[in-house]
């Protein structure tokens, strides 16, 4: 008889497995891919931005919905004890921009292979190609598990770490969502955060490749300004990177589509000495066309564009060009407006927003308040955070913690 069944086979369920494991407990780990942690091998581009060095503390800054409801776990287990960890099972890590902690290597099938070899070093149990059904449930207590091919294993303890619903062939199909769902659990309604977002205006998909470097975007969420800094990539169907992608998490639930996004498109000037510096570029110019004199400042492609958003006549001349003309390009290379359309799929999202209602879960133990003996832990919670290293720490500490609570 088991102590611990681990649905999932992810960051969180091998975690919470280990954990449980090193505790002397006797663990299954149920993974119904043929490998484990396929998600976790393609993080950060298959490099794996493992977690953030930034003080433990910091993290909820960056945590988009229930930080709060992570500090018991952060308590548990932190950024330094997942590095130490990854370090004692012979994987040195390195930072990188904004305080990335990635494998030396710059390979994620080390985490992977490191987090295999904790397993059995703590004696886990692991099945693949068995995946879970439901979860057997009396008197509102756990009873066990069912697997798809009809095989029931009785147990008094569940973790449920089955993960999101975006990048469904790495296994996370939302499957726990409906087992929760069955015995009462209700789900803040699952949606695509860290995603790309789509724009219906034509003109932008002219700029299909265009890449800036460092623009903020801002938007209105309810009463409060989202605001994001970072690279802007225009696509064949609106706006991608990372500027973008972290900027789609504060909108995830909130926003209502359609929806004007501003870009500041050159934020380390203010308008006024954008205008100035445009000025100087017209002077030194003189018998060009206006569109052609701007020095380099952006790239061409989006010159045209930002004339027709700014209502100005690209065949003027640089000597037809007055303070008006100069000062309204200005503000609209500070605050160009795009209209968002929508996301991009879920399946294309990097994080699933919303997920297992957090009121439901004791955020000391992550049992839930409903089942007794049912853990969660990971992406499967309504817990999602910006790029940086902050969501496999989320699927990391919250698996020590539910590991580490399973008392028998
Ligand atoms: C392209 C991409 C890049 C990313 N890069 C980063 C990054 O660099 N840094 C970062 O912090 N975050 C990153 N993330 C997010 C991160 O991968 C997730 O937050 C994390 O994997 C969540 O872990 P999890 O264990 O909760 O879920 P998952 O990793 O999704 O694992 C869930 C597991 O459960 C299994 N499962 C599902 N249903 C069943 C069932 N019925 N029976 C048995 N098993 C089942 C699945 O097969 C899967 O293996 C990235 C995500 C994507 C998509």
């Amino acid at each position: 008889m088991y102590d611990l069944i681990v649905i999932g086979g992810g960051p969180a369920g091998m975690m919470g497995a280990a954990t449980a494991g090193a505790r002397g407990k006797k663990v299954l780990l149920l993974e119904k891919n043929d490998i484990l942690g396929k998600k976790l091998r393609i993080t950060g581009n298959g490099r794996c931005n493992l977690t953030n060095s930034s003080p433990i503390d910091d993290f909820s800054q960056s945590i988009v919905n229930n930080g709060k409801f992570m500090y018991s776990a952060f308590a548990a287990f932190d950024n330094v004890g997942l590095i130490n960890l990854m370090q004692s099972l012979g994987v040195s890590m390195k930072v990188e921009k904004g305080n990335r902690v990635f494998p030396a290597s710059d390979r994620s099938a080390d985490v992977v292979d490191a987090l295999g070899r904790r397993l059995r070093q703590n004696n886990v149990e692991i099945r693949l190609n068995a995946a879970v059904k439901e979860i057997m449930v009396s008197d509102s207590r756990v009873g066990g598990v069912v697997l798809e091919d009809g095989v029931n294993i009785k147990c008094g303890r569940v973790l449920l770490a089955t993960g999101g619903m975006s990048y469904r062939q790495t296994g996370s199909t939302g499957d726990g969502y409906r087992m929760a769902k069955m015995h009462g659990h209700s789900i803040i309604e699952p949606r695509p955060a860290l995603a790309p977002l789509l724009t219906g205006e034509r003109r932008f998909k002219d700029l299909q490749g265009v890449t800036l470097e460092n623009v903020q975007v801002r938007a209105a969420v309810g009463s409060r300004q989202a605001e994001q800094q970072g690279e802007l990539l225009f696509t064949h169907f609106g706006l991608s990177g990372p500027a973008i992608i972290n900027i789609s998490s504060y909108l995830s639930r909130k926003a209502t589509f359609p929806l004007e996004i501003k870009i500041d498109l050159l934020p380390h000037f203010s308008t006024e000495q954008l205008a100035e510096r445009l000025y100087q570029c017209l002077a030194q110019n003189k018998g060009k066309y206006f569109k052609n004199a701007l020095g380099g400042l952006l790239p061409q492609k989006m010159i045209l564009l930002l004339f027709e958003k700014a209502g100005l006549n690209p065949q003027k001349q640089v000597d037809q060009a007055g303070r008006k003309d100069v000062d309204q390009l200005a503000r609209t290379i500070k605050s160009l407006t795009v209209i968002v359309s929508g996301f991009r799929p879920i399946n294309e999202a990097i994080i699933t927003s919303g997920g297992i209602n957090t009121k439901e879960i004791n955020p000391s133990t992550l049992e839930s308040k409903k089942i007794k003996g049912l853990y969660f832990a990971g992406e499967i919670m309504d817990v999602d955070a910006l790029t940086g290293g902050y969501n496999l720490q989320i699927a990391f500490s919250s698996g020590y913690l539910s590991g580490a609570s399973v008392v028998v």
